[in-house]
């Protein structure tokens, strides 16, 4: 199947140029790419129900004989309505289409059909909008594929089963044989086969549960070679041979917790006598000070004469960053820069040359740290904050820039340990297990929408005594064009409530680096009383005079994203409270919701979401920097054990997978992790 990687999608009968495109839109390039493009759902079309016991509210396949079609009819905004009354033998239900005119011809000689749609029920009434129609004997299972606009699922379809026709009669497996048996998976040419043109709901559960399979074995190999390979001796001018911790310490204006203590000298021991580069990740609740951990190692390794790279996943974190680094370091001898994509003409290029001729010591910013102009005469630290939100490949791309420099991982998302493992299997841990002192517990409610108004007079009432708020704003949809427009109409909205005389800003992400920073400076320097956001806030933001985290819509976020946005919160002196607003009544959802009323311990968040939705939503969540997932996101908490086990089983034997039989299984993993960000494993 690897050289069907290498036929454009355009051999294809009926691709061409302009379908191609918007197949790339999906990821599909060439005929092996659509073969991997799988179904995201798929028809039963092989028992239609009677109307009667047709499940109302989902989509099915209902079988009938059209009764009346009437001619299409024009209605307001000059569309067509096309009806059909379809009779089972007893029901009746109208089927309608709209814009669809030319049906009438087709239809209105009678006949019996079979009609896959959502079922509507108002009193005896039913009725169905759209659906697809087919003949009596075209019963069959049919894939639904994940759609673009111009591209119908239908079109797909046609594709795959050119695709599938092309598969070669014998299929090399990537996955070795006794792996196949010792786990009972099928073989790739069946699961490609029925993932696509499944005969029987089995079938389609055999191939998803191989391809998961071999998804999952194909990360945690890769994984496990990055690990494989980065085992290269410390070089001697990355040592740090002088302590001077406690001369940053002095530096603070607060005393360091025994957490923080503990983390720093793990890093400087690694620095100091480890064999290999230190490659370590801080794990620690948010606000338990990661970023003085960070400055303390920068502090170490700048004065031992190295360059230290900071990375942060947004352009406000790495001015937040380097202006809290800049003002503590100021009397140090240390030279800090800011390097971001904002950062452009002569400032770049004086940044560039000072970073090239080694006189800048510490430079924090964004990926812009990652581009091949950026070059440093000795790099000897990166550090990463909020790890989860970089790509594995962006990592190795600023690792590659310094000779094995040392590397810190700074993660404020408590990843549940069974995942840890997997994702981080390769870094040291230390955990900041402790908040500085004086913070007080975020005491955290579950509301309903009735109960708003109640609390926007809980919010109206701090805000007089001089606290801030955020409030995070639903969203009606993913769509990003809709992100401020709904910000708009919830700060319209306040007009009309409790906090109308309250000064408001909006955040959303698709306003331009310099515009979300202004606003933050004005929230953070009182100006504000409230910032309606969506999600951007996340991670990192410190306003310690912002004291409610008010949250619509809770019940659409995860467990662990709830956390990290309370975590804004309970930053100062006052007593701090996070709302969450949600009208789901569903069992699971209050349970999840509960848990956020119950602990403030991230960790145990973190478990408890995945043992309430399962791996699915963190895979799903595109949070980790992980490659996407396809199928994996689908799939069990067992699945991962088992990935586990044969991964370890297989490294042990060859770690980098040079060995003939793992040839397949190399191949995926290159594939897999040059998707994740266009670097090749070594
Ligand atoms: P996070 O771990 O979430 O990145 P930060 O590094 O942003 O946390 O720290 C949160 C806040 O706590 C900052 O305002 C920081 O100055 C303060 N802080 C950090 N360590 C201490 C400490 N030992 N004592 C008091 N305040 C601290
Ligand atoms: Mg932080």
């Amino acid at each position: 199947m690897a050289s069907l990687y290498r036929v454009p999608i355009t051999e294809l009968y009926k691709v061409g140029k302009r379908k191609a495109a918007l197949f790339q839109r999906l990821g599909v390039i060439t005929v092996g790419d659509l073969l991997r493009l799988y179904p995201r759902t798929y028809e039963d079309w092989r028992d239609p129900y009677k109307i009667s016991e047709a499940p109302v509210g989902e989509a099915c396949c209902i079988g009938g004989y059209i009764e009346q079609a009437h001619q299409p009819a024009r209605i307001r905004g000059g569309m067509t309505l096309f009806k059909m009354t379809v009779c089972d033998g007893i029901d009746h239900m109208t089927v309608t289409f709209f814009n669809q005119g030319y049906l009438y011809e087709k239809f209105s000689g009678g006949g019996e059909f079979l009609f896959y749609g959502v079922l509507k029920q108002n009193g005896h009434f039913y009725e169905m909008a759209s659906p697809s129609v087919s003949d009596m004997n075209s019963a069959g299972i049919h894939p639904v594929y994940p759609q673009t606009a111009g591209l119908p699922s239908k079109q797909i379809e046609d594709a795959a089963s050119q695709a599938v026709r092309m598969l070669p009669p014998k299929m090399n497996d990537p996955i070795p044989e006794e792996i196949l048996k010792k786990y009972s998976l099928c073989s790739l040419d069946f699961a490609i086969r029925n993932i696509h043109f499944p005969k029987t709901r089995d079938d389609i559960e055999k191939a998803k549960n191989r391809l998961a399979f071999e998804e999952l074995l194909i990360l945690q190999l890769g994984m496990g070679k990055l690990k494989g390979g980065r085992q290269i001796s410390v070089s001697e001018q990355n040592r740090i041979t002088q302590d001077y911790t406690e001369e940053f310490f002095s530096l603070l204006p607060f005393s360091p917790t025994s957490a923080q203590k503990r983390a720093v000298s793990d890093c400087i021991r690694d620095m100091k006598t480890a064999k290999y580069p230190m490659n370590r990740l801080i794990q620690g609740d948010v606000g338990s000070g990661k970023t003085a951990v960070a400055a303390a190692v920068c502090y170490n390794a700048a004065k031992n004469g190295m360059q230290c790279a900071f990375m942060a996943p947004t352009e406000i974190l790495a001015r937040q960053h380097y202006n809290s680094l800049t003002e503590l370091l100021k009397d140090s001898g240390i030279n800090t820069a800011l390097l971001t994509g904002s950062v452009k003409g002569k400032a770049r290029k004086e940044i560039l040359s000072s970073l090239e001729s080694g006189d800048i010591n510490l430079v924090i910013g964004t990926h812009a740290l990652i581009s091949d102009n950026v070059v440093f005469r000795r790099l000897g630290l990166v550090i990463t904050d909020e790890q989860h939100r970089f790509g594995v490949a962006q990592r190795s791309a600023l690792i590659s820039k310094g000779e094995s420099p040392h590397i810190m991982v700074m993660s404020a998302t408590p990843i549940p340990r069974t995942l840890a493992l997997m994702i981080f299997g390769d870094l040291d841990l230390s955990v900041l297990d402790e908040l500085p002192p004086g913070r007080q517990k975020t005491d955290t409610f579950l509301i309903d929408s009735a109960k708003r108004a109640r609390a926007y007079g809980f919010i109206r009432k701090h805000i007089n005594d001089g606290q801030q708020c955020y409030i995070v704003c639903p969203l009606v949809e993913q769509s990003e064009v809709m992100e401020l427009e709904s910000a708009q109409e919830y700060a319209q909205k306040l007009e009309h409530s409790a906090l109308n005389s309250c000064r408001t800003a909006i955040l959303h992400g698709k306003m331009k680096p310099k515009e979300k920073e202004s606003v933050m400076k004005a929230f953070s320097e009182g100006e504000i009383d409230i910032l309606i956001s969506t999600t951007v806030i996340e991670v990192g933001v410190d306003v310690p005079n912002a004291t409610i985290m008010f949250i619509e819509n809770a019940e659409r976020f995860g467990l662990s994203q709830l956390h990290q946005l309370r975590g804004r919160v309970g930053r100062g002196k006052e007593k701090s409270y996070c709302i969450l607003v949600s009208d789901n009544q569903s069992d699971t959802t209050r349970q999840r919701l509960c848990v956020m009323c119950k602990t403030n311990d991230g960790f145990k968040i973190a478990d408890e979401d995945l043992r309430l939705r399962g791996p699915g939503d963190f895979f799903g969540s595109r949070q980790h920097g992980l490659p996407e997932l396809k199928v994996a996101s689908m799939s069990s908490m067992e699945i991962l054990d088992i990935t586990q086990e044969a991964a370890a089983m297989i490294l042990k034997d060859d770690p980098l997978l040079t060995k003939q039989e793992h040839r397949g299984l190399y191949f995926e993993t290159q594939r897999l992790f040059s998707k994740a960000g266009g670097e090749q494993l070594q």
